[in-house]
């Protein structure tokens, strides 16, 4: 009997709608949505990203913002972007419009409630485009934002496991502390290592190279009710389509990549996978 199925969906918990170069955001979003995607996290790379990421939280029904400023945007990094940032989550970011588009402030208040998370922040230490010194202040200042609204931070880490571990530790007893390692990137000793500061752990499409055997094998030591699936596109197409743009839609191949690994459904791994993450950003109380 139908009636007694699960229902399952997956979740894209990171993508950049805004870097899409092949399919406009509206596409990508009705595209993914007749896949079985349900959500779509946008994560925010700068202070102008950010405030796309928000801008298409409001525009699309089933798309949250996350909002940070990425290693790479980290240069220069200081008390002024750490305020801007703050302001943004306060939802405090577009005070104008309560003039031009008559809206009171409940309702500015109300629409910046789909901010769900603070990132991607963290270390990027393959491309440098940014100071270490940078990186680590923007990381920190972020991590603190996150606790103090008590949001979950969504770190990047390349290149830079000891160092972000090192940054974490110091968080990890904090009652308002959630992170997820995003595009996991390690093996299974440093997956391990993130399950025990309570990490939750996210996986790309790579994880679906055949290249990426350690990805794999850490996917393997994760327990699925602290994986998410993710796409990150427009970069990391699944093997499937790789070299190509990636897509929301495309999460599923991850999804179909981790059943094959923890010998379990497709629609077991959609079903957990989704339920942790909307446990996790608290998306079922930003509708
Ligand atoms: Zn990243
Ligand atoms: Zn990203």
């Amino acid at each position: 009997m139908s009636g007694n199925k699960k229902e399952y969906y997956f979740i894209d918990t990171h993508a950049h709608l805004g870097m899409l170069k092949g399919k406009t955001p509206e596409k990508a979003v009705e595209d993914a949505e007749k896949e079985g995607i349900r959500y779509i996290i946008n994560v925010g790379t700068s202070l102008e990203d950010s405030r796309m990421s928000i801008d298409f939280s409001n525009k699309f029904t089933n798309v949250f913002a996350s909002i940070g400023m990425h290693p790479h945007d980290a240069s220069g990094f200081g008390k002024k972007e750490e305020f801007a940032l703050e302001v943004l989550v306060m939802g405090r970011g577009d005070e104008s419009e309560c003039s031009t588009e008559n809206n009171s402030r409940a309702n500015i208040k109300k629409k910046h409630s789909r901010i769900i998370a603070i990132g991607e922040t963290g270390f990027d230490f393959y491309r440098n485009l940014s100071p270490k010194k940078d990186q680590e202040e923007a990381f920190i200042s972020q991590i603190e934002l996150a606790i103090r609204y008590d949001l979950p931070v969504i770190i990047h880490d390349r290149d830079a496991h000891n160092d972000t571990l090192r940054v974490l530790k110091k968080y990890a007893g904090n009652k308002n502390f959630r992170a997820v390692m995003h595009c996991f990137s390690g093996d299974s000793g440093f997956a391990e290592k993130c399950l025990d500061l309570g990490l939750f752990i996210s996986f790309t499409g790579v994880v679906t190279f055949p290249s990426a055997k350690s990805v794999a094998e850490a996917a393997s030591v994760v327990p699925i009710d602290r994986i998410f699936l993710e796409t990150d596109s427009p970069f990391l197409a699944p093997q499937a389509k790789r070299g190509k743009e990636n897509y929301p839609e495309y999460v599923k191949y991850v999804a179909g990549k981790i059943a094959e690994i923890k010998k379990l459904s497709i629609e077991e791994i959609a079903f957990v996978t989704s339920k942790n993450a909307e446990k996790f950003f608290s998306l079922n109380r930003k509708l």
